[in-house]
């Protein structure tokens, strides 16, 4: 047995790749011709890279990762899901990672509104490639009523990031749930207030019980002009998880940005928010503080609808 410490970073590399081929070879139950074939090699080579012997050429590697539908910055983070490969290979594209399934309280509209986003914003290819990141099939967002839970959203941003997104895509994802939306149950019921208070009021009611239920939510303080929520944890979700706060930094500036869009589902000008406190800057609780006073002066000066 090899002590890892004593081996350099390439040879870690290249046993990486000889296990990850094993796996490959045992959980897709492929022919080693075909395994040298897609890898556009001779049989032999294919032994000798199994063996150790050989390296394996980072652009057939590439070549390989294609042929099986499988993206290789999956495979620098070392959290390949070969069951989902597997799963996908045999042609069950509903699959999604037991990673993304155990607690899952969210709906797959925030990952159709990633994706949308992306393709809208970037290219159709980095958000195919998020995908690929994420081991989830593109026809799972057919699927809007399926759910995942919150490291799905977490993955899919830190994966966003490494390609050069920032924080300011990551609030404008989250004002671009406003259109993901669109016409569904959600913003029908959000399209029938007639005042920034009144939608506000009952937003968070309505997230709840149709897009997620990953926190409680509670107002605070509420009036003509500005709204303060706070975002309490669920301890089934704790206990689940083994955490002691739901979601990352990069969640509440989503959640700062459908907030701030929420306005928009009455045809206002978007509310300005701040996360005034938050549990990912250690403090005891997330309060958000909406301030829709332009908004409202629209709604009560000019029909803008
Ligand atoms: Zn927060």
């Amino acid at each position: 047995m090899l002590n890892m410490s004593e081996i350099s970073l390439e040879q870690q590399y290249e046993q990486k790749v000889i296990l990850f081929l094993n796996n490959i070879i045992k959980y897709l139950n492929l022919p080693r011709t075909e395994v040298s074939e897609a890898l556009g090699i001779q049989g032999s080579d294919l032994n000798h890279i199994l063996s150790g012997k050989k390296p394996l050429e980072v652009e057939k590697f590439a070549r390989f990762s294609r042929y099986i539908g499988f993206s290789l910055s999956r495979f620098e983070d070392g959290e390949v899901d070969f069951r989902a490969l597997r799963e996908h290979w045999l042609g069950n594209a509903k699959h999604i990672p037991n990673a993304y399934t155990v607690g899952a309280r969210s709906r797959n509209t925030m990952l159709i509104n990633v994706f949308n986003y992306v393709k809208k914003v970037y290219e159709q290819t980095l958000a195919e490639g998020l995908l690929r990141h994420l081991q989830i099939d593109e026809s799972i967002l057919l699927y809007p009523d399926e759910k995942s839970n919150f490291h799905l959203f977490r993955d899919a941003i830190s994966f966003l990031k490494m390609q050069g997104l920032n924080d300011w895509d990551v609030y404008k994802i989250g004002l671009n749930t406003i259109q993901t939306n669109n016409g569904t149950h959600f913003a029908k019921k959000m399209k029938s207030f007639k005042t920034p208070k009144s939608m506000y009021e009952n937003y968070l009611g309505c997230l709840i019980e149709d897009v997620e239920r990953n926190n409680r939510y509670q107002i605070v303080k509420i009036t003509d002009k500005i709204c303060e929520v706070e975002s309490l944890e669920r301890e089934e979700m704790l206990d689940i998880f083994k955490v002691s706060h739901i979601g990352h930094r990069e969640r509440c500036i989503y959640r700062v940005g459908g907030l701030a869009g929420a306005t928009m589902y009455l045809g206002l000008p978007q509310a300005q928010v701040e996360e005034v406190s938050c549990v990912h800057s250690g403090d005891p609780v997330c309060k958000f503080r909406i301030n829709f006073e332009n908004p409202n002066f629209f709604c009560e000066g000019v029909n803008v609808h």
